[in-house]
C-alpha cells in the first residue's frame, strides 16, 4: 500500500480517463491512472481516430477518381492499401504518444495494470506477470469503456477473420471483394461507406426500419439515397437470423422487411450492433457500486456512483450518447467536482453526433419527431445544399441543413446536417444551442461568403420567416 493516498485514481485512459488525470492535475490534485492496454484507449487507438484515418483515405480516392471533373486528370490512379495501413498506424502513434507525453508533463503517474476495487478508497493493480499492488485513494473514477457486442443467438461471434469487429475490420490484411455489415448505426454507416469507395460489394443490414435510425428521418432517407446512389446495398427492417461459416465465405439468412427470407454469401461481415461496457471484472458488486442490467454503471447528475468516492464516466457509465466528447467532458467535470468546485451539469440533450461517411451527417438536439412527441409547435427550417455557392465549387450539392425550432419564441431545439463538412458546421449550431439561441438570432448572425456554413444560415431564414433567398 503507498503511504501517501492518491487524490484521484483513474482506471482506464481513454479519452473519459487521461482527460480526467490530466484535468485534475492541473488542478492541483495527485493522480494515478491504471491502463492495461494502450494510452488512449478505443478512441484513439481502435477507435474515432483509426477509422477517420481509414476514411480519409476512402475520400481521398473518391476525390481522385473525380478530379477530371475538376480539370485534374490523373491516371493509374489505385488504391494502395499497405499505405493506407501505414498512414493510420502513423496517426494512431502520433496521438497515444502525445497522450503520454501529455500525462508526464502534468505529471500524472501512468501504472499498467488492471485494476479492481477493494473499496471506495483502495484500488488493487495486477500487472503481467501477477504482481499486485494496492493504491490508497481518496478518490476513484472509472473510465473503462465498452467493447463491441456480440450477438452469439445468430452466430454473430468475432473470429478475426470471416465475423468481424469494428476493431477487426479496421486491420484487415486487404480490401475484401464483399462485405455484409450487421447494424447501420455510426460505426455501421461508417465502414460500409469507406469499403464501398474501396471497392467492396457492401449490404448494409439494419434491424430497425431505417439506417442511422437515432437521426431524423429526413437524414436517414436522404443517407439511404445516397448510399443507394453510391451501389451500397441498404436492407432496413431486416432480421439477421443466422450467420453460418463455410470455408471460402460467410452465409446471412435474413427475413426481409417484406417477411421474406433471403441468403448473402459474402467473404466477410462486420457486426456494429452496439457496444458492452467493461464493468465485469472491476468488482463493482462487492464493494456496492450498482450497475443496470446490462452492466452499464448507475451514476447521479454529478457522475457519483452508489459508493461515495467513486465516480464512473464515459461509455461504462449509464449516461449517454457513448461518445468520445461526452466521456472527456464527463470527466473534466468528475475533475472539478473533485477538486471542489462546483460545475454545472453536463446538458445530455445538447452533444453533438458526427457520423464520418461520405455524405457525412451530424446533428445536435431533438430529430423533427423527438421535438413533436415532446409537445413542442416546431417550426421546420430546411437548406439544400443545392442552393449553395460553396457546395456548388466543391462538387457536394447532395444533402441539407435541417433546423428545428420551436414556434412561439423560435429557440433552436435541434439542427441536423447531412452533406458536405457536416461534422465540423455542427459546431456553430452546438453553440446555438448552448445559448439557448432563436432561429432569428442564427438568421442575423453574418455568415461569410462562401462557405458552406451559410446553409445554416438559410436554414435559420427559413425557420425563422419560411423565406430564404438562394432558394
Ligand atoms: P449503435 O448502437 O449506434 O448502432 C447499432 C445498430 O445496430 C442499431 O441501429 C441497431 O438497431 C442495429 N442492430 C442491432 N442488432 C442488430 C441485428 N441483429 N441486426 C441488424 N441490426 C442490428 O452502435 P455501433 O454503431 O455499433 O457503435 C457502437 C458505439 O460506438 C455507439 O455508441 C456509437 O455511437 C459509437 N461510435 C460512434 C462513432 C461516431 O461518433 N462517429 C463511430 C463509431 C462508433
Amino acid at each position: 500500500m503507498s503511504e501517501q493516498p492518491y487524490d484521484v485514481v483513474v482506471i482506464g485512459a481513454g479519452p473519459g480517463g487521461y482527460v480526467t488525470a490530466i484535468r485534475a492535475a492541473q488542478l492541483g490534485l495527485r493522480v494515478a491512472v491504471v491502463e492495461r492496454g494502450a494510452l488512449g484507449g478505443v478512441c484513439l487507438n481502435v477507435g474515432c481516430i483509426p477509422t477517420k484515418a481509414l476514411l480519409h483515405s476512402a475520400e481521398l480516392l473518391d476525390a481522385t477518381r473525380e478530379g477530371a471533373r475538376f480539370g485534374v486528370v490523373a491516371s493509374d490512379v489505385r488504391l494502395d492499401w499497405a499505405a493506407v495501413t501505414r498512414h493510420r498506424e502513423t496517426v494512431v502513434k502520433t496521438m497515444t504518444g502525445g497522450v503520454g507525453m501529455l500525462l508526464r508533463k502534468n505529471r500524472v503517474e501512468t501504472i499498467t495494470g488492471t485494476a479492481r476495487l477493494r473499496s471506495a478508497g483502495v484500488v488493487a493493480v495486477s500487472d503481467a506477470a501477477g504482481a499486485t499492488r494496492e493504491l490508497a485513494t481518496r478518490h476513484v473514477v472509472i473510465a473503462t469503456g465498452a467493447r463491441p457486442r456480440e450477438i452469439p443467438a445468430i452466430g454473430a461471434v468475432f473470429d478475426g477473420e470471416r465475423i468481424l469487429s469494428s476493431t477487426q475490420a479496421l486491420s484487415l490484411p486487404q480490401v475484401p471483394a464483399s462485405l455484409a455489415v450487421i447494424g447501420a448505426g455510426a460505426i455501421g454507416v461508417e465502414f460500409a461507406s469507406a469499403y464501398r469507395s474501396f471497392g467492396a460489394e457492401v449490404t448494409l443490414i439494419e434491424a430497425l426500419p431505417r439506417i442511422v435510425p437515432v437521426e431524423d428521418e429526413d437524414v436517414s432517407a436522404e443517407l439511404a439515397r445516397a448510399f443507394a446512389r453510391r451501389g451500397i446495398a441498404v436492407l432496413a427492417g431486416a432480421r439477421v437470423e443466422a450467420l453460418e461459416r463455410r470455408s471460402g465465405d460467410v452465409v446471412v439468412r435474413l427475413r426481409d422487411a417484406a417477411g421474406a427470407a433471403r441468403e448473402i454469401a459474402v467473404e466477410r461481415v462486420l457486426v456494429g450492433a452496439g457496444i458492452v461496457p467493461n464493468t465485469a471484472d472491476l468488482g463493482l458488486a462487492d464493494v456496492g457500486v450498482t450497475t443496470d442490467a446490462r452492466g452499464f454503471i448507475a451514476v447521479d447528475a454529478g457522475l457519483r456512483t452508489s459508493l461515495a468516492g467513486v465516480f464512473a464516466i464515459g461509455d461504462c457509465a449509464s449516461t449517454t450518447p457513448w461518445l468520445a466528447h461526452k466521456a472527456s467532458a464527463e470527466g473534466i467535470l468528475v475533475a472539478e467536482t473533485i477538486a471542489g468546485h462546483a460545475p454545472p451539469p453536463l446538458d445530455y440533450r445538447k452533444i453533438p453526433g458526427c457520423t464520418y461517411c461520405t455524405p457525412e451527417i451530424a446533428s445536435i438536439g431533438l430529430s423533427e419527431a423527438a421535438a413533436r412527441q415532446a409537445g413542442h409547435e416546431v417550426k421546420i427550417g430546411r437548406f439544400p445544399f443545392t442552393g449553395n455557392g460553396k457546395a456548388t465549387v466543391l462538387g457536394q450539392r447532395q444533402g441539407f441543413v435541417k433546423i428545428v425550432s420551436e414556434a412561439t419564441y423560435g429557440e433552436v431545439l435541434g439542427v441536423h446536417i447531412i452533406g458536405p463538412h457536416a461534422t465540423e458546421l455542427i459546431a456553430e449550431a452546438g453553440v446555438a444551442l448552448s445559448h439557448e439561441a432563436t432561429a432569428e438570432s442564427l438568421m442575423r448572425t453574418v455568415h461569410a461568403h462562401p462557405t458552406v456554413a451559410e446553409a445554416i444560415l438559410e436554414a435559420a431564414h427559413m425557420a425563422a420567416t419560411g423565406l430564404a433567398i438562394h432558394i
